[in-house]
């Protein structure tokens, strides 16, 4: 757990948000400002800030968030009409929380990327 960590807080309940899934290493909320009708967060219960922290032995934790994102794509009836999913990484990117998290959006035709 990071200090002063929205996401780290979510996740011990400190702040209060309805987690949609809970698997053994990671679990979804809603994006509470959400960019799509169906705007998912999927999150590591540790916290990483970025990517290049995540080492090779956290590729069962990479598996579950993709695990957590099909199971998610079902319940959010997007699996026919498409997804997309989105880690933002850094300034570039527009990364605003620095725990690592994969977006899923869906729900309706997305814009182009870039
Ligand atoms: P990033 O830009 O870091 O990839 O995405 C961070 C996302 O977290 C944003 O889409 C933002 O709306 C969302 N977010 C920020 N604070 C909170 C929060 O307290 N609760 C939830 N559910 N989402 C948040
Ligand atoms: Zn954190």
């Amino acid at each position: 757990m990071a200090e002063d960590c929205i996401f780290c807080k979510i996740f011990s309940g400190e702040i209060p948000s309805e987690k949609l899934l809970e698997a053994e290493d990671c679990f979804v909320i809603r994006d509470i400002a959400p960019k799509a009708p169906t705007h998912l967060l999927i999150i590591p219960k540790q916290h990483f800030t970025y990517l290049s922290g995540m080492t090779p032995e956290f590729q069962p934790l990479i598996g579950s968030m993709f695990d957590a994102a099909r199971e998610m794509a079902d319940s959010e009836a997007v699996v026919e009409s498409g997804y997309r999913l989105v880690i933002n990484q850094k300034d570039d990117a527009g990364q605003e929380v620095p725990h690592l998290h994969m977006h899923m959006l869906g729900g309706s035709k997305l814009g182009p990327m870039g």
